[in-house]
């Protein structure tokens, strides 16, 4: 079965870094994140990735 894709992907992000200042009630209210692969870019685990959108809310 074929599924529509709308022209803008959306889902809903759970998160746990509640230090975040995206982060309210661990979801993310970001408009867009970016997940990049750590290290040698090459992301073997998903330890191995992270979230490039984070912002600390402790230094806004
Ligand atoms: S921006 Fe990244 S770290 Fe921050 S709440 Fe969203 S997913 Fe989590």
């Amino acid at each position: 079965m074929l599924v529509e894709h709308s022209n803008t992907p959306k889902m809903p992000v759970k998160c746990s870094v509640e230090n975040c200042s995206y982060n309210q009630k661990r979801m993310c209210h970001a408009d867009e994140i970016e997940v990049s692969a750590m290290g040698d870019g090459k992301a073997r685990t998903c330890d191995g990735t992270c979230c490039a959108t984070f912002e600390n809310k402790m230094e806004m």
